[in-house]
């Protein structure tokens, strides 16, 4: 599904690739697909893309704008994604979705559907991704120190001091924790203009369907206002999904009963039966999962070359509440800029999302002061 090498680009190199989830098993695989070796790194510690559930849905806008844009293509990529390497009814569905606007009475609720839209196990998805020959995968080890060796011309990748990988490239796909790699390699070379990500809290409800039988349920998942997807199959049967909350205050990683309450109130907002049959299962056996989402203000993603540090050092992250639609178009884009491939996307989009915009925007600020 990713490009294949183009006659006037790049010859295959090695790149490491920080972030073992959407948009790091993506820029992976559409490096190993063009012949590159690569090495994925990964923490293991509350990546978004280990939601137990997520839904993919296209992002709309009055101006249609350059969120809107991508997310349409996006859609696009991940359909083909999911075609190509899950089980439909298993791994996604394309369930397609009902959005209800995020304010206002519900009474007045003009709601949208969306037959494009899926829902998805990302986990299946990312692990998929790195089924390669070409692709390592390196666990439960959390990155520190990014060294750029000036005689191999080759960055030294480093936990606790000990050497985990070298390559030409390096690729930050690490969610927050992008921030920290960022800062320490850019203080080596020049001051710092990374704009700050938010980590953003955010709780999933979940529970079997056989323990709510009589529970009448939406006849589609749902969307805008929290999100609701009943009959997902797991291995111990059919299940339903509630989400998520947004806490940008919260530091506590662990699932709590007040968020888990948060969610079933949302829930009763919209369908007041659903949410009183599902309220026994919330006493006795409701079932939780807590991550992070990595944000920007402007809420696009921050895809490109690092800012002010030395050539070979990339970053996809930022993807915020929809990693899910846009993380493989991104890595996309990313790799066609390191392999000197054309871009998938128009250039106006490729701004919106550069990783040097808001470097560009603290450099004319400063020029003009
Ligand atoms: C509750 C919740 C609900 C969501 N629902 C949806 C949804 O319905 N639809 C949608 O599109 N999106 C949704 N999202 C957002 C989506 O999950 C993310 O945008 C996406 O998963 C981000 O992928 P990523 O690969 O950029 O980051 P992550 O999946 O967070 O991956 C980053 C990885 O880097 C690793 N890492 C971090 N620091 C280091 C380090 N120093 N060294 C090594 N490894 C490191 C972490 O362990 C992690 O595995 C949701 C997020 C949350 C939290």
């Amino acid at each position: 599904m990713f490009r294949r090498q183009a006659p006037n680009s790049a010859s295959p190199q090695a790149a490491c690739v920080i972030g073992a989830g959407i948009s790091g098993a993506s820029t992976a695989r559409a490096l190993a697909e063009l012949g590159w070796q690569v090495t994925v790194i990964d923490s293991g510690h509350f990546g978004a893309s280990s939601l137990p559930l997520g839904l993919i849905s296209p992002h709309t806008s009055k101006d249609d704008g350059a969120l809107s844009q991508l997310s349409r293509i996006g859609m696009e990529r991940m359909h083909v994604a999911m075609r190509t390497y899950l089980i439909e009814g298993v791994d996604w569905a394309p369930s397609g979705v009902t959005t209800y606007p995020r304010t206002g009475p519900v009474s007045a609720a003009i709601t949208t559907w969306h037959p494009d839209a899926a829902w998805i196990k990302p986990s299946a998805l990312t692990r998929a991704l790195l089924d390669h020959p070409n692709i390592q995968v390196v666990r439960n080890q959390r990155v520190d120190a990014l060294h750029l060796d000036s005689n191999t011309k080759s960055w030294q990748v480093q936990s606790s001091g000990l050497h985990l990988a070298q390559a030409e490239h390096v690729v930050l796909a690490a969610g927050p924790g992008c921030l920290d790699l960022c800062a320490g390699v850019i203080q080596q070379y020049a001051s710092v203009l990374t704009p700050p990500f938010d980590a953003i809290r955010g709780q999933v409800s979940w529970g079997l369907m056989a323990q709510t039988t009589h529970a009448p349920m939406p006849s589609s998942p749902i969307n805008g206002r929290g999100s609701f997807v009943p009959h997902v199959p797991t291995p111990e049967g059919e299940a339903w999904f509630l989400g998520s909350t947004y806490d940008r205050t919260h530091p506590h990683m662990g699932v709590t009963e007040e968020d888990h309450t948060f969610n079933l109130n949302r829930l009763a907002e919209l369908f007041p039966e659903t949410a009183k049959a599902l309220a026994p299962v919330f006493d006795k056996s409701v079932r939780g999962w807590v991550g992070v989402r990595c944000t920007l203000h402007d809420r696009l993603p921050l895809m490109g070359s690092v800012s002010e540090a030395p050539a070979g050092l990339w970053i996809n992250s930022a993807m915020g509440s929809r990693g899910l639609t846009l993380g493989l178009l991104c890595s996309e884009i990313l790799v066609a800029q390191m392999t000197g491939h054309p871009s998938p996307v128009e250039d106006h989009l490729i701004r919106a999302i550069s990783s040097h915009r808001f470097a560009e925007k603290a450099r004319t600020k400063m020029q003009r002061q």
